[in-house]
């Protein structure tokens, strides 16, 4: 009997989560809450730390529910090797630990989550790294911003928050040698996996649909074996390693990821719709709709959906999205997103209030602006509310 590894990701999400403990018959995974881990001999400790021997000696540099969840996603996205840190955040900071150093060079979307944008000005001001922003929809302005000191291109899979989907196979073309990073947070691995597409490295915050509870604060980068190596080591040395338990808790969100993510396509498309039919709003932002920018890219890259976040422009400004926040009794106004429930947010308040005005204005990003990821609640139920809302 041929026994092939499972390839669909519904079987990966439902099977994973580590080897069962065969000690204690435990069928589910087990949490090892513990500092460090106890070492027989002198000679067991050289082989663990040289890596000859499987086995963890320290939580900050590795632990077994770090690596169930980190396998798991890289075996979703097709991956080598896989590292988790405290936060997205931590796993982007890790990657660019391990990738850049004084004097290099960056090039980065113009539109990208808040905090990254102001984690690589912050990269400009102290460490003197340089870093030329760029659209993401002009891949020409990425091939010209690359130097011979260009370490990486940042990009987001689908971008925060006016869904444009990169292009991804153009842009890491237009990169050559230099690897593509993707932020994949928003697309996850079950609707594109950046890898086949040309990307060479891949972090997702997983206190997002990864998880999936809005319990979690989590980050995981994967690709090739050597460079996660490299990350892992920052990850270790600058401590930006996580916890077990956040890593079981976030490894039994992964199990129903596929299942998750069909059903807030299938629902974001109809409240997409939905809204573009109501009158107080300007604007939807959602790339499964014909409209979208990024429409065309979006059915060659996501043809399995488009995912559960999208936004809308609404007429009356900031004091119509506080009167729509007021009317919203059972949707809150969450600064997160892809929890179970439905949550709306404030981009020019939350994600991208450490932009300039003007720089939010650059990017799309108006006063009228709401943010809305969608949960797995009915479909009908979230149209009456927002309708009812909306006034
Ligand atoms: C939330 C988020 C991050 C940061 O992740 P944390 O887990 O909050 O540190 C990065 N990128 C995107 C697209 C996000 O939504």
């Amino acid at each position: 009997m041929n026994l092939e590894p499972a390839d669909s990701d519904e079987t990966r999400c439902a099977r994973g989560g580590g080897p069962p403990d065969f000690t204690t018959r435990s069928s589910a995974p087990a949490i090892w809450q513990t500092t460090a881990f106890d070492v027989q001999s002198l000679d067991q400790l050289d082989a663990i730390a040289a890596g000859r021997e499987k086995g963890y000696l320290y939580t900050r540099d590795g632990n077994p529910n770090h690596d169930a969840f980190a396998a798991d996603v890289a075996a979703l996205e097709g991956a080598e090797a896989g590292v988790v840190c405290a936060s997205g955040m931590g796993a982007f900071t890790a990657c660019l630990l391990a990738l850049v150093g004084q004097g290099d060079h960056i090039v980065a979307s113009r539109v990208l989550y808040g905090r990254t944008v102001q984690l690589l000005n912050h990269l400009q001001a102290a460490f003197g790294v340089r870093v030329t922003f760029a659209d993401a929809a002009r891949p020409e302005e990425f091939a010209r911003a690359v130097t011979g000191a260009t370490r990486l291109a940042i990009v987001e899979s689908i971008s925060n928050p006016l869904m444009e989907v990169a292009d991804l196979p153009v842009l890491a073309a237009a990169m050559g040698a230099v690897p593509l990073v993707v932020d994949n947070t928003f697309a996850t691995p079950c609707l594109l996996k950046p890898l086949e597409h040309g990307a060479r490295l891949v972090f997702h915050s997983a206190s997002k649909y990864l998880n999936g509870h809005g319990d979690v604060m989590l980050g995981v980068a994967v690709g090739e074996s050597a460079t996660i190596r490299r990350v892992k080591g920052m990850a270790s040395l600058f401590g930006l390693n996580s916890n077990p338990f956040e890593c079981w808790l976030a490894s039994r969100g992964l199990r129903t990821l596929p299942l998750r993510m069909r059903q807030v396509s299938q629902t974001a498309l109809d409240v997409a719709r939905a809204l573009q039919r109501h009158p107080a709003v300007q604007r939807v932002y959602y790339p499964g709709l014909d409209d979208h920018s990024s429409r065309e890219i979006a059915g060659r890259l996501l043809p399995r959906g488009a995912g559960g976040m999208l936004a809308f422009e609404l007429a009356g400004g900031r004091p119509a999205v506080n009167a729509l926040f007021q009317a919203l009794g059972e949707i809150p106004f969450s600064p997160t997103l892809a929890d179970a429930r439905t949550t709306v947010s404030y981009p020019a308040g939350t994600s991208h209030k450490f932009m300039t005005a003007s720089e939010r204005q650059a990017c799309g990003i108006g006063d009228g602006l709401v943010r809305l990821s969608v949960g797995l609640e009915a479909t009908a139920d979230l149209q009456q509310e927002l309708s009812r809302g909306l006034g």
